[in-house]
């Protein structure tokens, strides 16, 4: 998969991308990433991405002409087609069902804003506009990073064990439950003890004890996942 980004400031994304999973998955071929600053499609000499609101008020909006120059030429930089993704708090919402969607594409861009957000008429070059929660950052670096992280994670030979993903929080095998508690040595730290079933070697009873576990915390945590 390709992921491109356009931003302001694209040198955010240098220490999240050679890190981790996402380095793992540049090294194994699996993910190719590219950042692009906004500003090199601009034409003036202050190279400016950003402007004040028609119809007054507080804060600067960020310009069309760039955004779209941008993602034109992105877009063609490569023979397979992006499916542009706009970041901002009046998206849909991200969640592990959009992010196992995405894997099925072969490239994504994904469009950072900054300011007050976008001009309207830039969201005409958009195939989707998500956000990452009910809250409102600074700008929609971080909002990318979490994206590409929730969907790289899932890409085929990305993780050493395929089963840490089938199993985990959210997702359909699931039952798109929280998932379980985990413990591992040692048995006992000051006093706080590892539930017995865990180490009773049964593994019909440990299952069974993480599918209660597993329902109980989402019951008591979240349970709007249960509707
Ligand atoms: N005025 C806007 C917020 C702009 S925040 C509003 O009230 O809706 C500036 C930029 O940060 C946005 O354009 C977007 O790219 C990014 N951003 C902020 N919060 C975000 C969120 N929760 N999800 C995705 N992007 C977000």
């Amino acid at each position: 998969m390709r992921i491109d980004v356009l931003s302001i400031f694209p040198e955010m994304f240098d220490g999240v991308v050679h890190e981790s999973i996402l380095k793992i998955a540049q090294d194994k071929e699996v993910f190719e990433f590219h950042a692009h600053d906004l500003r090199s499609w601009t034409h003036d000499v202050h190279r400016t991405v950003d402007d004040s609101p028609y119809g007054g008020g507080a804060g600067m909006v960020m310009k069309v002409e760039p955004l779209a120059e941008a993602i034109e030429a992105i877009t063609a930089l490569d023979a397979r087609k992006p499916h542009v993704i706009f970041m901002a708090p009046v998206g849909r919402q991200f969640s592990q069902a959009v992010a196992t969607k995405y894997t099925q594409c072969e490239r994504l861009l994904l469009v950072c804003g900054r300011y007050e957000g976008f001009d309207e008429r830039a969201f005409d070059w958009a195939d989707d506009c998500l956000s990452i929660g009910d809250y409102v950052l600074a700008g929609g670096e971080l909002p990318a990073m979490v994206v590409i992280e929730a969907v790289v994670r899932l890409l085929p030979d990305v993780l050493g064990n395929a089963d840490s993903i089938v199993e985990e929080s959210f997702s359909a095998s699931s039952a798109g439950l929280l998932e379980h508690p985990h413990y591992t040595r040692p048995a006992e730290f000051l006093g706080k003890t590892v539930p017995e079933v865990l180490l009773s070697g049964n593994h019909a009873r440990i299952e069974q004890w993480r599918k209660e576990q597993a329902m109980a915390r989402t019951k008591q945590r979240r349970p709007d996942l249960l509707i």
